[in-house]
């Protein structure tokens, strides 16, 4: 059976702040983020099933990245745990979106914060390959389970 790696890409506008960083993104600013994720597993081949065929429903690959990150990220403000808390504090008054991570939210940071969130969501049969978080037109990071596993 043919091993096949399926991929759905999803956008999402993000402001973020990178504390100490020696260049602009340490004010807070916003990127158009573009997030391709890649899973792998093959066709489901029973007969009776309503998804034979297909690796896994393009829809509920959307569904699962969509509640994850799409939703809670998009049009937020992203800041490190490390941020002065009377900032915190401050922001969290007039700012709806505002999630504290803890890390610097770089996006080599953010596609290793983002893996772990859908492989734990996916189901049994199917395998996160990689993703890849594009923060520019001409920048991205990825992530590749390859490169992860211990
Ligand atoms: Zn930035």
């Amino acid at each position: 059976m043919a091993t096949i790696r399926i991929t759905k890409m999803y956008d999402f506008e993000m402001a973020h702040v990178l504390k100490d960083y020696d260049g602009p993104c340490r004010n807070i600013h916003g990127h158009s983020y573009k997030l391709f994720v890649t899973i792998t597993g093959t066709p489901i081949t029973d007969p009776a099933s309503p998804k034979k065929g297909m690796v896994m429903d393009f829809k509920d690959l959307k569904a699962i990245v969509k509640g994850l990150i799409v939703d809670p990220f998009d049009h937020s403000l992203v800041i490190s745990s490390e941020t002065d808390p009377e900032m915190i504090q401050s922001m969290k008054k007039h700012i709806e979106k505002l999630i504290t991570v803890d890390f610097q939210p770089t996006s080599e940071n953010l596609v290793i914060h983002f893996a772990g969130m859908i492989s734990a969501a996916l189901p049994a049969n199917v395998k996160l390959h990689n993703i890849r978080l594009w923060e520019t037109a001409t920048s991205y990071s990825e992530w590749f389970a390859d490169d992860n596993e211990a």
